[in-house]
């Protein structure tokens, strides 16, 4: 071959990365050790087991297997350093993250070699894409460990934090979570996952050559039944941030329900890469190329549904193939070859299975003409068109190269088919048009929107999921909360829950028991309307029985039963009905018609809190009348639990059209909007403690961002919250965004945590029941907030209104728009 003709071709040659350096660490340090208290030590075990190099298949470290006795002692070295670390001034903690950052420069091309040869990705990603930004991430961590007290006042670290990650982004996944729980004064124990724990190992290293103060971070190695369960079940673990499929997350869930560990999951994704017909098909290719190919596919926000404008799928598909046909597969180290390996054998057998099933199910197949590597575990670029929406291979997650597409006529069909998932991590639109692009993003139930881009990342923009891609924020300033609590939220893990009754004797939430106190005090309905004078009033009086408040209609319980109401005395002062799962559906389903509440404009919502409070205060002495009926609490005090109760909602009026969001400027040419967005549906159980303020306090935020709800009202003393129906409805409130239902606590939360189309549940009362809600919530992986048993005070506006409120009431959506052409 002459030169004339290489340069005809234009084929690469050969262009391997030295493997040399990489392989001599590794052959100097192994067998590995496990990393506790700044120290190399034996696992317990005795064990040790094989990282492999999946793009030959044969065998590369021996890395320890940890197993819970390790973990123990792990987590006592977490919780010692912790004592100290926690109260570190923000300024030395930044020294050590900055220190961290410039040593992962230094180390950059080991790092990126190594990583190449344990998770077999191409050593072009690692180099230019991995490692700097893992370097990054420290460095923008850095500035928040160094801003803490002043950005974040009245926060404090959780503790020991149990960190469990995947394989597909080795290093950079142990970034996100060390550098800002080490920001944040929290100490660390890590996993990494089995089949990639070299880079972690490495970075073992860089901590002890930055001196961090031993037991900060520790590294367990090793199987996940041995050591990620036993991390998920410690109790000196204060919180767990997992990264991974979104069946391990829904067991953590599960394992972690009533714990009162802090819990934040990164999980699995079917993202849509939406192109309408006025895009540039020529940038579009190499977006595809981007979104599925990077990485074998084997990216939790991959774009892997290709939804296409129906006009121009014939063309793009066309495009695609004669591109796929032209990218490079083969031995990751070499820096001209575009895809590598896939991470195991299991792996690929796993993509193998479901490409088979594709087919199966009756998806035309495409994939380039050339083969594959023999060797080691490749798997080349595929296409699917002819795919049906229901079909497997279009619902679930493949991790893999695989892409599949659909055609979609009208921008309204493309967000339908886009949010067709149970997914939520990421998307992309790409149009010419921005008004357009502009118009459809928000509408994605996602995370991430990249706009004329893909697989975008930057420490100062958030990224985390909608839906069943989980919960939490890793990056940017909402990803800091992940890793503080309130200081004056003091929840130890074991202790005891305090009694939440204003009265003394807690709700026991057992009609039986009412009704045979019912009995005891010898009351007779005529009780009711007994003007308890000596003689029988002339005229009864009127009737005043309130019913459910759903879309906006007071309507009668389904039962058909009603639940007696008493005072502090047991005396009987009203009933309510008694609710069950039908009201509880019928109420979701009115929050749910009435979304367009979220797209009205702030300054609405604002009007309507502020004339609810003028509404409220017109009542003032009837509501605070009311409450010092349900408590036996004093006259002033009740008329401040009213008080403080219009001044919230003025307070959350207030912040309806100023909890905005931020633009970020990461370093590329545009912006990332993170935008503020409800949740969607909120399911709510109000705290006995003050049955007004309890009530608002809860409502109030989450309508003022854009949420509608589904409220279960105090269980003890619901009539506060059910005189509200007038409040509502004289307030131009639409019908449907505030939906009560009142009747056992335990019962109907326990529907609400378990109906799919709830998006988050808040709960408010015994520590069993919050942990029966946290567990429930396992099935669509909806956002919690409960409180353990434990009272806050509400009438403290620390406590009891603020951010806190606003951030659960919120997800945060980061848009990102590039600018150029
Ligand atoms: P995985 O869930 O099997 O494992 C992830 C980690 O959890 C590993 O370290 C594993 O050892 C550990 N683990 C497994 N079972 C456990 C258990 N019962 N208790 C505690 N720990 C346990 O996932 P994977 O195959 O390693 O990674 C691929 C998945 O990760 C994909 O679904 C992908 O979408 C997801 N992912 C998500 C993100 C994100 O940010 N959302 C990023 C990368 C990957
Ligand atoms: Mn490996």
């Amino acid at each position: 071959m002459n030169v004339m003709d290489i340069f005809k071709t234009m084929e690469y040659g050969p262009a391997p990365e030295a493997a040399a350096p990489a392989l001599e660490w590794i052959k100097e340090q192994q067998p590995f050790g496990l990393f506790i208290n700044n120290q190399w030590v034996k696992p317990a075990s005795g064990q040790y087991l094989d990282s492999i190099n999946p793009s030959t298949g044969k065998p590369l470290a021996q890395i320890a297997a940890a197993n819970s006795a390790d973990v123990d002692i792990a987590v006592a070295a977490a919780r010692t350093a912790f004592e100290s670390w926690g109260q570190t001034p923000g300024h030395v903690r930044a020294r050590y993250l900055y220190a961290i950052a410039r040593h992962i420069q230094k180390h950059s091309r080991l790092l990126a070699v190594l990583e190449t040869l344990d998770n077999g990705k191409s050593i072009r990603e690692t180099r230019d894409l991995d490692i700097p930004l893992v370097a990054r991430h420290f460095y923008y961590h850095a500035g928040w460990a160094q801003l803490m007290a002043s950005e974040l006042p009245g926060y404090e670290p959780v503790g020991v934090v149990g960190q469990i990650i995947p394989w597909n982004f080795p290093l950079l996944m142990m970034a996100w979570k060390i550098a800002p729980a080490l920001a944040m004064g929290n100490t660390v124990v890590l996993k990494p996952a089995r089949y990639t724990s070299l880079t972690a190992l490495k970075f073992a290293e860089i901590v002890q050559e930055v001196a961090l103060p031993a037991g900060v971070v520790n590294i367990l190695t090793g199987e996940a039944s041995q050591v990620g369960e036993a991390l998920v079940r410690h109790p000196g673990v204060n919180k767990i941030a997992f990264t991974g499929s979104t069946d391990v997350g829904r067991s953590i869930r599960r394992a972690t329900a009533g714990s009162g560990k802090k819990l934040s999951l990164e999980l699995g994704g079917k993202s849509p890469f939406i192109v309408f017909d006025d895009a540039d098909l020529d940038s579009v290719v190499e977006g595809v190329v981007d979104a599925i190919w990077f990485n074998q596919g084997q990216v939790c926000c991959a774009g892997s549904r290709l939804l296409v404008q129906e006009d121009i799928a014939g063309r793009l598909i066309n495009k695609l193939r004669a591109r796929m046909e032209k990218l490079r597969i083969g031995d990751p180290l070499d820096k001209a070859v575009d895809m590598g390996a896939i991470v195991s054998p299991g792996q690929l057998q796993e993509i193998q299975r479901l490409v088979s099933q594709g087919v199966e199910e009756g998806a035309e197949i495409w994939q380039p003409s050339w083969a594959c590597p023999t060797e080691g575990y490749f798997f080349p670029p595929t296409l699917f068109t002819n795919v049906s929406p229901a079909a497997t291979i279009a619902q679930v997650e493949i991790f893999g190269p695989v892409l599949v597409s659909m055609t979609f006529r009208t921008p309204a069909e493309a967000v339908a088919l886009a949010n067709n998932t149970r997914y939520g991590l990421a998307a992309s639109v790409w149009s010419e048009n921005i008004n357009l692009a502009l118009d459809v993003a928000p509408k994605l139930k996602a995370g991430t929107v990249w706009i004329n881009c893909t697989n975008m990342f930057d420490a100062s923009s958030g990224f985390g999921g909608y839906r069943e891609s989980g919960f939490g924020r890793e990056g940017g300033k909402e990803g800091l909360y992940e890793y503080v609590r309130p200081a004056w939220e003091k929840v130890g893990l074991t202790a005891p829950a305090p009694a939440s009754s204003s009265n003394g004797s807690s709700p026991s939430g057992d009609g039986h028991a009412n009704a045979a106190q019912f009995n005891a005090t010898d009351t007779t309905p005529d009780d009711i309307i007994d003007s308890s004078n000596g003689f029988t009033p002339t005229l009864p009086a009127i009737d005043r029985t309130p019913k459910m408040f759903i879309k906006g209609k007071q309507v009668r319980p389904d039962s058909g039963y009603s639940q007696d109401v008493y005072d502090p005395e047991h005396r009987l002062i009203g009933q309510v009905g008694e609710g069950n799962r039908k009201d509880i559906r019928n109420a979701v389903e009115a929050a749910h018609a009435a979304s367009g509440w979220a797209a009205g404009t702030t300054h609405n919502r604002a009007q309507i809190l502020y004339y609810m409070a003028e509404n409220l205060a017109v009542r003032e002495e009837e509501f605070a009348r009311r409450i010092v009926q349900q408590t036996g609490r004093s006259s002033a005090d009740a008329a401040n639990e009213v008080e403080t109760t219009i001044s919230r909602l003025f307070s959350y009026a207030a912040w309806a059209d100023k909890y905005e969001g931020v633009v970020h400027r990461p370093p590329l040419r545009g912006v990332v909007l993170a935008m503020h967005e409800p949740i969607g549906v909120i399911g709510m159980a109000c705290p006995d403690e003050y049955p007004l303020l309890g009530f608002i306090s809860l409502v109030a935020p989450a309508i003022a961002m854009g949420n509608t709800v589904v409220v279960i009202p105090s269980q003890q003393s619901p009539l506060s919250a059910t005189d509200c129906y007038q409040v509502f409805e004289t307030s131009d409130l639409p019908a449907g965004v505030v939906n009560i239902v009142t009747g056992e606590r335990d019962t109907l939360s326990q529907v609400l945590a378990d109906h799919d189309d709830v998006d988050a549940m808040w709960y408010f009362g015994p520590a069993e029941g919050s942990k029966r809600v946290e567990l429930a919530s396992a099935g669509n992986m909806k956002r919690t907030r409960v409180n353990y048993g434990h009272s806050r005070n509400w009438l403290d506006n620390v406590q009891g209104e603020g951010e806190e409120f606003l951030r659960e009431s919120t997800q945060v959506k980061n848009i990102w728009v590039p600018y150029g052409e």
